[in-house]
């Protein structure tokens, strides 16, 4: 079951049909999944305002109902340091078609995760786990459950992607915290659970994991046909 504040922000989302990062990541947040810190700014002096309450340098992405990556409209800008930068990134970001305000949010440094779910007609909700960033598509190195999984799931799927010597500090760099994520995968397979069949598929990529925590730091949810057309 979905919590009220949850259905609040889904019922923005049913005539889009999906939900856009920063109306996704409160629904994680809300659900016990840790994201990245951010604002919806909708206006520079708001971006600013939150950057120098974090502090820079910040990432800043464009959010429009038109565009589903990001990226590819020039929507994300890394490692920016100063405010006068940052209102430049949002003027810019301003005459991206659907222009809805900017996200703020601290830059996190780690391993890029893909953690997701995909609604299989037969088994229901499925979990996936693996190596995020461009790095999905070329190896396809990702662990895939039915939900709901459990810890002893959550260990044999770190276990077995390829990419699990990166996880545990590969050549000298930080092991990451399983801890967090393992807590991560948790919350999520219940959010998964909380869903049943109202979503067809959500994106987390990339989770970003160090040695301190594991934050989401982008969001999709799409929703079920028949949940939106409602
Ligand atoms: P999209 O997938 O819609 O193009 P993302 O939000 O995933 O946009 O951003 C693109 C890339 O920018 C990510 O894969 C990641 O490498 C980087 N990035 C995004 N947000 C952060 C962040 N908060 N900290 C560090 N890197 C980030
Ligand atoms: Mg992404």
């Amino acid at each position: 079951m979905l919590n009220k504040k949850i259905r609040e922000i889904l019922s923005e989302c049913k005539e889009r049909g999906w939900a856009m990062e920063p109306q996704a990541k409160e629904i994680l947040s809300l659900s016990g999944v840790k994201t990245t810190e951010f604002t919806w700014a909708r206006d520079a002096r708001e971006a600013i305002r939150f950057a120098n309450q974090t502090g820079y340098p910040v990432v800043a992405k464009v959010v429009s109902p038109e565009v589903v990556h990001k990226s590819d409209v020039g929507g994300v800008v890394v490692g920016v340091s100063g405010d006068e930068k940052l209102s430049a990134v949002f003027t810019k970001m301003a005459e991206i078609k659907g222009f809805s305000g900017v996200i703020v949010e601290e830059m996190v440094r780690g391993v890029e995760l893909i953690v997701g779910m995909k609604l299989d007609q037969q088994f229901g909700p499925i979990v996936l786990l693996g190596l995020g960033g461009t790095a999905v598509e070329i190896y396809k190195d990702v662990a895939m459950r039915m939900a709901p999984i459990f810890e002893k799931d959550v260990d044999s799927m770190l276990k077995s992607i390829k990419a699990h010597p990166l996880l545990e500090g590969y050549r000298g760099s930080e092991p990451i915290s399983i801890d967090a994520l393992k807590k991560m995968l948790l919350a999520f397979s219940d959010m998964v659970m909380g869903f049943g069949e109202e979503a067809d598929s959500i994106d987390l990529n990339p989770v970003i994991c160090n040695a301190s925590k594991c934050v989401v730091a982008d969001a999709r949810i799409m929703l079920a046909e028949s949940a939106h057309s409602s």
